[in-house]
């Protein structure tokens, strides 16, 4: 089976085998060689993957996918122009017929076969996802593949029951949906858009993000592997442009966009005057609020996995933290303690518990952030005791305290391991510096009282509330925002609405 186009040999040259430990500057620890010691197949260079085949760009132009944690080429990745998303649209429309067509029930067969094959192909699936995208091991093996498949699993249970999730009408596709993720949690991402889509008859083209296409491209082969008709699922590589191209195309039906909010404003106004459907899934800067009968060992735990989870690459990271008076001078005795123990460093050692930013581009934006946080006044606390490796891209969680509600740190989504700590003194006063921000996507509320708990959570802006908890993710579950972090929901009924006329 054909799987990747051809590599040309003048161009390309062949991956070098990884030392990570040697990247790290390693032999530091030496550890018993573990199951994702191994390296995945990678191929040299990926085309296209088209209409069920992998098909060279138009242009013939690739572009490198690196490792993050070591700088090291991965692969090199097609560059889809206009007439590359044309193709794939083609491809798409001409599925669309005989795939919304078929039974649910059928189309539920195909979807629990992806699920399967992901399980199946978790731990490969779980390296590759780490090697592209600098994740540690334990949340991409942890988290994001189980998750992706969690999501083809759950949607391909509604494929045949779509009159029952949407009584009182008879749901009928979108028809050709274009869809745009972004690097922080790539198949996660991926399995967000495409499982509803799929479950309810549409067709898709989608666009993984520049740094990141590897997972797709390995999902791609799955959807070959698993036999799913040709040109239902279409993958075309490829920076903003590629993505431009998509949310300009006439014969895409609907636009599901998930990235930045800048990005996201010009897709709305692009999108604006046809008759497309869109959704959005932007940026945001949530309120984590701890009350001071809180339990606060647990929710010391809930901060940590707030907002350094995946290097702080979360678009409902808990970045802004509000502490009650009372307990702040504990609540950062006791941060600071916890952070003293967490691990920076090779993103596919088991132990790591932040791994390697994304991108020189985000770490560069990220630095800007931590410059403007001690110009406008703030305390950086540098309480990670970790030694940065001296090759690929790092940054050491930290945190601020004596911020105000008026710094560019306690406004801007930072997209990267930086907290803003802030104090409150009464629940009203909580909720109010909470909702004031142009963000609503998530919060977090840590309290001994169920009935603060109900009280709080219904008066903050924010499209999900955790309570006692933070970041905790489920397909049966709607994600989604309010105010600039855009609007439609994924997952749960509330998600296939988007993918239905
Ligand atoms: P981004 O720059 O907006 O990019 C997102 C995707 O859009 C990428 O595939 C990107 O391609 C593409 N793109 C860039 N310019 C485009 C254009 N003019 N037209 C169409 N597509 C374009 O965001 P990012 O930096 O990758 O991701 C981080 C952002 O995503 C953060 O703001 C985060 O909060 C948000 N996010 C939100 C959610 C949510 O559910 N609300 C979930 C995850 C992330 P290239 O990357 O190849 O340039
Ligand atoms: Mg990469």
């Amino acid at each position: 089976m054909s799987i990747v186009s051809k590599p040309s040999a003048s161009k390309i040259e062949a991956p070098k085998r990884l030392d990570l430990r040697a990247a790290i500057g390693g032999g530091i620890f030496e550890y018993a060689p573990a199951p994702e010691s191994v390296r995945p197949e990678i191929a040299d260079q990926y085309g296209l993957f088209i209409g069920g085949e992998f098909i060279e760009p138009i242009s013939g132009n690739h572009f490198a996918s690196m490792n993050p944690a070591t700088e090291d080429t991965l692969a090199m990745v097609a560059d889809a122009s206009s007439a590359d998303v044309d193709r794939a649209v083609q491809a798409a429309r001409d599925a669309l017929p005989a795939w919304a067509g078929l039974s649910g029930k059928n189309r539920g067969k195909y979807m629990y076969r992806i699920a399967r094959r992901m399980q199946e192909r978790a731990r490969e699936l779980a390296v590759l996802e780490t090697l592209d995208g600098g994740k540690p091991i334990k949340e991409s093996r942890d988290v994001d593949v189980p998750l992706a498949a969690a999501h083809f699993f759950y949607h391909a249970g509604w494929a045949d029951k779509l009159k029952y999730a949407l009584p009182g009408r008879d749901p009928k596709p979108v028809g050709v949906c274009g869809q745009i993720i972004p690097w922080n949690f790539p198949l996660m991402m991926l399995s967000w858009k495409i499982a509803p889509a799929l479950a309810c008859g549409n067709t898709v083209v989608l666009k993984p993000a520049e740094t990141t296409s590897l997972t797709a491209l390995r999902f791609a082969q799955i959807c070959q592997e698993i036999g799913l008709p040709k040109g239902v699922v279409n993958i075309v590589t490829g920076a903003g442009e590629t993505g431009k191209a998509m949310v300009e195309h006439r014969g895409i039906d609907k636009i599901a966009f998930t990235g930045s909010t800048v990005v996201g404003k010009a897709i709305a106004k692009t999108v604006a005057s046809t008759k497309k459907k869109l959704t959005l899934e932007l940026g945001g800067k949530s309120a984590n609020i701890i009350f001071e009968d809180a339990s606060l060992d647990q929710a010391i735990e809930g901060i940590i996995e707030g907002i350094y989870f995946n290097q702080g690459h979360v678009c409902c990271a808990g970045s802004r933290l509000f502490v009650q008076e009372s307990i702040l001078d504990r609540v950062v005795d006791k941060l600071t303690d916890r952070m003293s123990t967490l691990r920076v460093g090779d993103p596919m050692d088991k132990n790591t518990d932040v791994g390697a930013i994304n991108s020189k581009e985000q770490l560069d934006t990220i630095e800007r952030f931590l410059a403007t946080g001690e110009n406008e006044g703030a305390t950086k606390h540098d309480v990670c005791p970790s030694t940065l490796p001296e090759k690929g891209y790092w940054c050491k969680p930290c945190f601020y305290t004596g911020v105000q509600p008026s710094h560019t740190i306690a406004r801007e989504e930072i997209f990267g391991p930086v907290l803003a700590v802030l104090s409150f003194r009464t629940p009203d006063e909580a909720i109010s510096r909470a909702n004031n921000s142009p963000y609503g996507l998530a919060a977090g509320v840590w309290t001994d009282k169920g009935s603060k708990i109900f009280d709080v959570a219904k008066k903050l802006d924010a499209g999900i509330v955790w309570l006692n908890t933070y970041n905790k993710f489920d397909p049966t579950s709607p994600f989604g925002g309010y105010k600039e972090s855009g609007f439609g929901r994924e997952g749960g009924r509330h998600g296939l609405l988007a993918y239905c006329q």
